[in-house]
């Protein structure tokens, strides 16, 4: 039986250094001290042994079974020792990697080129002001030479609240109401919301305009066409073609229109000026004396002009944008450009 328990160390010790992994050493240490193991297997011969072998034979079992014990902690700590380098190793954390950085919202279009007219305006002298979007008649037709029945309110498709509240067709009112608040000399600019009943690939029925008038002593239309040449050559680039055409509004006379040359084609002709070279981008008036009658300013002493243009159209010719509606779907593919 010496023998017997001999090769079983033998084996038993061959087995538990050839076990890789924590499962492979309890399959071992059953395999040689389990109730079905090697060593139940040997000691069943104790019976057929001498009373003087027995003790002898127990003594050597039970070292032979400290041993394989003792080599079975020792090797399950080595193995859950190497299992924890090699977990280490493969979820190492790469802290050169770049973090997520959080995405950062940028400027609407629209409020981008609004802040860029409303700076060139602010370097010229002119301040800013605002009005309600929800406007009375007056304020938004009676006052700016459109009496009820004025043909020239067909131009404009209104969305009525009340027969004599609307929702403000123009930043115009913004003007009357300026003007009833501050006497001349004045120069505002107004930038704001806007709505028409207009809805189709070139109206959206609210939309953006941007105000503008100057009211002094001995205001000309050559102070008019400074002012406004200034701004175009500071917001379009030096050098731009520009011409004034006449046109008519309720609230101006003379009016013109203006028109600058295509930015897209540089004035030899495409679709998008129509083959004319030319580019309508604002209107613009001598103030007619009727509005300052409304707002009790003398015509007699005091002169001025206004301008208005729609901020869509303007956003569309800087950045080369060619449907309307995009300004105000919200797609962020569109807007992350700006
Ligand atoms: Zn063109």
């Amino acid at each position: 039986m010496k023998e017997q328990l001999a090769e079983l160390l033998k084996q038993g010790r061959a087995a538990l250094l050839a076990a890789e992994s924590l499962d492979q050493l309890q399959e071992a240490r059953v395999g040689l001290l389990g109730k079905k193991g090697s060593m139940t297997a040997v000691m069943k011969g104790m019976g057929r042994l001498s009373a003087e072998e027995r003790p002898v034979i127990g003594a050597l079992a039970n070292s032979v079974k400290v041993e394989i014990e003792d080599l079975f902690e020792e090797r399950s700590a080595a193995v859950r020792e190497q299992e924890l380098q090699q977990r280490l190793a493969s979820e190492q954390i790469d802290v050169t990697l770049p973090g997520r950085t959080a995405a950062r919202g940028t400027k609407h279009p629209i409020t981008l080129v609004t802040e860029e007219i409303t700076e060139i305006f602010s370097s010229l002298g002119f301040g800013v002001e605002e009005g309600p979007e929800v406007e009375q008649d007056f304020y938004n037709f009676e006052a700016l030479n459109m009496p009820k029945d004025h043909p020239a309110r067909d131009m404009q498709d209104t969305f009525y609240i009340s027969e004599d509240v609307v929702l403000r067709t123009h930043t115009s009112p913004v003007q009357i109401r300026a003007m009833l608040k501050h006497a001349p000399p004045v120069r505002v600019i107004a930038p704001g919301t806007v709505y028409r009943r207009d809805s189709d690939l070139t109206h959206t029925p609210m939309f953006h305009q941007i105000e503008g008038f100057l009211v002094d002593r001995d205001i000309t239309f050559g102070d008019l066409k400074g002012i406004l040449t200034t701004f175009i050559s500071q917001f379009f680039g030096k050098g731009i073609g520009v011409r004034f055409r006449p046109s008519f509004f309720p609230f101006t006379e003379p009016s013109a229109e203006v028109d600058i040359q295509c930015v897209i084609c540089g004035g030899s002709g495409c679709r998008v000026c129509k083959k004319s070279g030319w580019l309508e981008i604002l209107g613009s008036g001598m103030i007619d004396p009727e509005v300052f009658k409304s707002v009790n300013y003398d015509y007699q002493k005091y002169s001025g002009f206004a301008f208005g243009m729609g901020i869509e159209r303007i956003a569309m010719l800087k950045y080369g944008v060619n449907d309307l509606r995009l300004f105000f779907e919200n797609d962020t593919r569109f807007l992350r450009q700006f």
